[in-house]
């Protein structure tokens, strides 16, 4: 039985002041005993408040990004040992905006994503299609290669310390959700491509979706069978919010 685990992605959002009052507010709504694992990934300057108002608590944390080098002179970048030293547990790659907003490819993903496990971070690897890709019946095809190019970089064994999120790119931030079916269809395929590599692998897996999950869809979507969890934007901003939704997992 594959847990399931909620992931809050706050993007560019929040202050010191603002942070404080959501997480102790999702610390106090939050416990072991709730059954379901919970993580927020935070803005790099937001991490050392993170870990210091969540060490105690049920609650993980982790970045957004992180470079695909070690150290050096790449400046404005963060590495993977600078996020451990806040404790991160998580790091998002590959997320839509990333790759859209910022030229990510699926090579540099697959770079971030290598880093992040030789960092000792469990990468939450970000796939998806746009309503283009959609609507000329590329979905398949499109998350294929892009769950492949992390494969290829890192190895199938690298997939038992990480953590895949499908992502489609029309359903974030616009309100329109895929349907459970739609979602669950996707799910299985990437569960069946790794499964392709090792079968124990894919079983172990945690799979989340994202894209404008709510309190009023959640349940719906977490009661796929390849739907373990997800992971939330807009929604993990507001307390009640994301607690209904991590209620609903
Ligand atoms: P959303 O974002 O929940 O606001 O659609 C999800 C995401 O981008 O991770």
């Amino acid at each position: 039985m594959r847990q399931k685990l909620v992931v809050g992605n706050w993007k560019m959002n929040g202050s010191l002041q603002a942070n404080q009052s959501l997480l102790k507010e999702l610390s106090a709504g939050i416990t072991d005993a709730c059954g379901v694992a919970v993580a927020v990934c935070v803005p790099f300057p937001y991490l050392a408040q993170a870990q210091a108002l969540l060490a105690k608590t049920s609650l993980a944390w982790g970045a957004q990004n992180l470079s695909e080098k070690d150290s050096g002179a790449f400046t404005g970048e963060v590495a993977a040992s600078m996020l451990r030293d806040f404790a991160c547990r998580y790091v998002l790659v590959g997320h839509s905006e990333r790759r859209t907003l910022y030229g990510e490819n699926n090579a540099l993903v697959a770079e971030k994503f290598a880093a992040a496990l030789a960092g000792g971070l469990q990468p939450i690897l970000c796939v998806g299609e746009t309503l283009a890709e959609r609507e000329t019946g590329k979905t398949g095809e499109v998350v294929a290669k892009q769950v492949a190019a992390a494969i290829d970089r890192a190895g199938i064994a690298a997939f038992s310390k990480a953590v895949v999120a499908y992502e489609p790119v029309w359903a974030i931030g616009t309100g329109k959700t895929a349907s459970s079916a739609q979602a669950q269809e996707v799910h299985a395929a990437i569960r069946a491509q790794v499964a392709c590599a090792d079968v124990k692998v894919a079983e172990g897996l945690q799979i989340l979706y994202g894209g404008s999950v709510k309190p009023s869809n959640a349940a719906e979507l977490f009661g796929m069978p390849d739907i373990d969890g997800g992971l939330i934007g807009g929604a993990s901003l507001v307390a009640s919010d994301f607690l209904a939704i991590c209620q609903a997992a």
